[in-house]
């Protein structure tokens, strides 16, 4: 089987230096093992698009000198442009394909629409919050007659299409950092696949992408590991293989918090502004969560490209210590 691995940000601001560490891992894992390493756009979430933002991210990266071959590009006037023959590789321009596989999940019972209003909704939410300190949709439209849902489909009522988990179910996958994670779908909501808008929800979305972009690997931030349980049963209920799970740890601050931005810079545009060298901050990133077999601590790109593994990526958070970028920025 062949590499193939992706970044997939949501253009809603500037490069986080946590996106840019998962950029660079997905670069050199694809660059290890002769690969592909591409960049789809995530930007099904209307209300939180940036303008600006892509092209934002397709600058940091490439001044990062993490390169990718396929997916968004940035011609040399600055126009975003696409290679390769998966795409469109902007999330948006792909609706027509999210249509075509809810449908097929519709007409397999696995997904089904909801009717259900707003005031519903947050009424259930709220007495759901008093009793049990969470909220879960109730599974209201579950068992509506399939002919009279599309009936009230096809009159444009408004309406959202949920994933149809079974009941007592465990979903279990192997996470190549995490080892082996099992959930019970008792503990998971029926997701919401497709919006009122018409538009997916990142779920329904990347895993329709990552199957048809043929991503081998998913290398991503550890805040999405509670969600992969969901994924793993879409692959299943669309009769996909599930591509290999890798969820990195978060970076901490030195005080071992997830990094946030009250408590410095963020953005990797902030440390260009600075005069950091790209090569510096690179290095710096590639070791917060990951170890080299030896103790060196100094790489150029090239030395990563070679020496880079999956297996020892930490478990643990990595700290962002801003004294070692300085130090290493000093033998640049
Ligand atoms: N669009 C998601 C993000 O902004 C990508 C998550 C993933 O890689 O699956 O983080
Ligand atoms: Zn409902």
């Amino acid at each position: 089987m062949s590499v193939r691995v992706r970044f997939a940000p949501s253009p809603t601001g500037f490069l986080h230096v946590g996106g840019l560490r998962t950029a660079l891992y997905n670069y050199l894992f694809a660059k290890a093992h002769g690969g592909t390493y591409l960049l789809r756009i995530e930007d099904t979430d209307q209300e939180r698009f940036v303008e600006g933002a892509v092209e934002n991210l397709l600058r940091s990266l490439e001044w990062a000198g993490v390169q990718h071959t396929e997916g968004v590009m940035l011609t040399e006037e600055g126009h975003v442009t696409e290679s390769g023959d998966k795409g469109p590789y902007v999330q948006s321009k792909r609706l027509d394909i999210y249509s075509r596989h809810i449908q097929s999940l519709l007409d397999s019972g696995h997904a089904y629409p909801c009717f259900c209003t707003k005031e519903r909704l947050d009424a259930l939410r709220e007495k759901e919050r008093q009793e049990k300190g969470g909220s879960r949709y109730d599974g209201h439209c579950r068992s509506l007659d399939p002919e009279e849902s599309a009936a009230r489909m096809a009159a444009g009522e408004p309406h959202v299409i949920r994933l149809k988990l079974p009941a007592h179910t465990d979903i279990q996958f192997h996470d190549l950092v995490r080892g082996t994670v099992t959930m019970n779908t008792d503990d998971l909501d029926d997701q919401v696949l497709i919006k009122s808008d018409g538009y997916p929800t990142y779920h329904f979305a990347v895993v329709v992408d990552d199957h048809l972009m043929a991503i081998s690997h998913v290398i991503r931030g550890e805040e999405w590991l509670a969600s992969t349980p969901k994924h793993v049963y879409l692959y299943q209920a669309m009769g996909w293989e599930a591509p290999t799970y890798v969820h990195l740890p978060n970076i901490l601050n030195i005080d071992r918090k997830k990094l946030s931005k009250r408590q410095g810079d963020v953005a990797a545009e902030d440390f260009r502004r600075k005069g950091y060298l790209p090569e510096a901050l690179v290095n710096f990133l590639a070791l917060v969560g990951w170890s080299p077999e030896d103790n060196e601590e100094l790489f150029t790109l090239a030395d990563l490209e070679q020496k880079f593994s999956l297996d020892r990526v930490s478990k643990s958070g990595g700290v962002f210590d801003l004294k070692k970028l300085n130090w290493m920025s000093a033998h640049y």
